[in-house]
């Protein structure tokens, strides 16, 4: 009630443009919706075009609107995403659905193409459980192909299997790929060289207006070609593009392969960019989020070529949660990455829009958050890692309301 009568005599926060609001499933969902009506519509004349991407919505629109938010982002420029479900067997008995839907993030990803930014949220309280890590690491993960658009089969009798390659103009090239002498299982995946430029630019684009160091991996030893390609690409946009540059912001820029990089990194003291292919850096994220802290405190950007941004929170649907407040509990959920992404999105379309007071409010939402930790006011995730130790667990809902009391200037 309090903060509600304070509010009334602010003047609320004018947005220019739209953002793109995409809503998912379970647990954050539901977080999504509290975090707008407490921390940004009290603040913000908040303006989004909306789309719904809760899995049973997905699945009535024969997944139509994944396609169309991904539009809509290309045209607006900004979009922020809720975690959603992707679809397996489970899931598929669990909602009832026509088919197995192919998962939302890899479709926006395909039609976005680009890099997915992943930076953990730092704070005093919570130490890294790498006790040389002093800065955090950010994940650059491509955003295209490999594992992720691969073709599969499973070869259920003795055979051969081939990679061919038919060319437009008719020409034709075969490889083996194996004799196969009993039953087993084949993949073929691609990428493009346009897509890996654009990787290897967003990546040198970011570690310099970061000033950060950019490491960048693969395991080349073993795939000559596909992982080759990768690297040589890399190499030629640095000499080519940025080599200068990266001189001027006083960076290097370092390739090794993934397995040196990874026991490198946990040697390290942090701080520097680590440009990843598609799964390494799938995995990689969740390894870096869960050492630096939680899974929870993990923000996640998408930078696409042609210059669009997509906000989200790199972790999933909290499913257990979910299942545990549908049975009434008001569970003590982590919406920190949730809100950071929004503030991602806010503080972008700002930047775009050139609205400072809308920029102010990113940069004040993302401090409240930090603050309110800093203070010893937690969920349970971050509750078993706070040294010193915690003042206050709180369910979502008490930290929310915290976070906006701050914001209000209340406390
Ligand atoms: P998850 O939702 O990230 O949760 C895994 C575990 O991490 C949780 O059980 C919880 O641990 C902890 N956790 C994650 N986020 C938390 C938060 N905000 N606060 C507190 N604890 C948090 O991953 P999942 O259970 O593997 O996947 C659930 C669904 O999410 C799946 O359907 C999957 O497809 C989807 N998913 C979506 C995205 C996306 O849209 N970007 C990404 C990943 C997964 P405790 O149970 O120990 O508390
Ligand atoms: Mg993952």
């Amino acid at each position: 009630m309090k903060i509600k009568s304070y509010t009334l005599f602010m003047a609320k926060i004018n947005m220019k443009t739209p953002i793109v609001e995409i809503d998912g499933d379970e647990m954050t969902r539901v977080l999504w919706q509290v975090i707008k009506e407490k921390l940004l519509v009290p603040f913000i004349d908040l303006k989004t075009e909306y789309y719904d991407l809760g899995l049973q919505n997905r699945d009535n629109t024969n997944d139509e609107v994944t396609v169309k938010s991904a539009e809509a982002i290309k045209k607006l420029g900004v979009g922020v995403k809720c975690a959603t479900i992707t679809a397996n067997a489970a899931r598929q008995k669990e909602y009832n659905l026509k088919y197995l839907l192919p998962s939302p993030n890899a479709t926006i990803r395909a039609l976005l193409d680009g890099t997915v930014f992943r930076k953990p949220i730092s704070v005093n309280r919570i130490k890294p459980s790498v006790n040389t890590w002093k800065a955090p690491i950010v994940i650059g993960r491509h955003a295209y192909g490999d594992v992720y658009k691969a073709a599969e089969m499973e070869i259920d009798m003795p055979g051969r299997v081939e990679l061919v390659y038919t060319r437009e103009d008719g020409t034709e090239r075969r490889m083996k790929v194996a004799d196969f002498k009993g039953s087993g299982i084949v993949q073929g995946m691609h990428n493009l060289d346009e897509s890996i430029k654009s990787f290897a630019r967003a990546c040198f684009l970011y570690a310099i207006a970061e000033k950060i160091p950019l490491w960048f991996s693969t395991k080349d030893t073993i795939s000559k070609i596909y992982d080759g390609r990768f690297k040589s690409i890399f190499n030629e946009i640095y000499e080519n593009e940025f080599k200068d540059k990266c001189k001027a912001a006083g960076i290097e820029y370092f390739y090794t392969l993934i397995d040196d990089a990874v026991a490198r990194v946990v040697k390290s003291e942090g701080g520097f960019l680590w440009a990843c292919k598609n799964y390494d850096g799938d995995v990689q994220s969740d390894m870096i989020a869960s050492a630096a802290g939680s899974l929870a405190m993990m923000t996640s950007v998408l930078v696409s070529p042609s210059g669009v941004f997509e906000y989200e929170a790199a972790h999933g649907t909290v499913q257990q949660h979910y299942y545990r407040w549908q049975k009434g509990e008001k569970t003590s959920t982590n919406p920190a990455a949730l809100i950071f992404a929004w503030s991602g999105a806010l503080a972008k379309r700002a930047e775009l829009d050139n609205t400072k007071d809308l920029e102010d409010f990113a940069k004040r939402l993302e401090k409240a958050v930090i603050d309110t930790i800093e203070n010893g006011i937690m969920t349970g995730d971050l509750a078993k890692l706070s040294n010193p130790a915690p003042c206050q667990i709180l369910n979502s809902w008490d930290f929310i309301d915290v976070i906006a009391a701050k914001l209000s200037g209340l406390s």
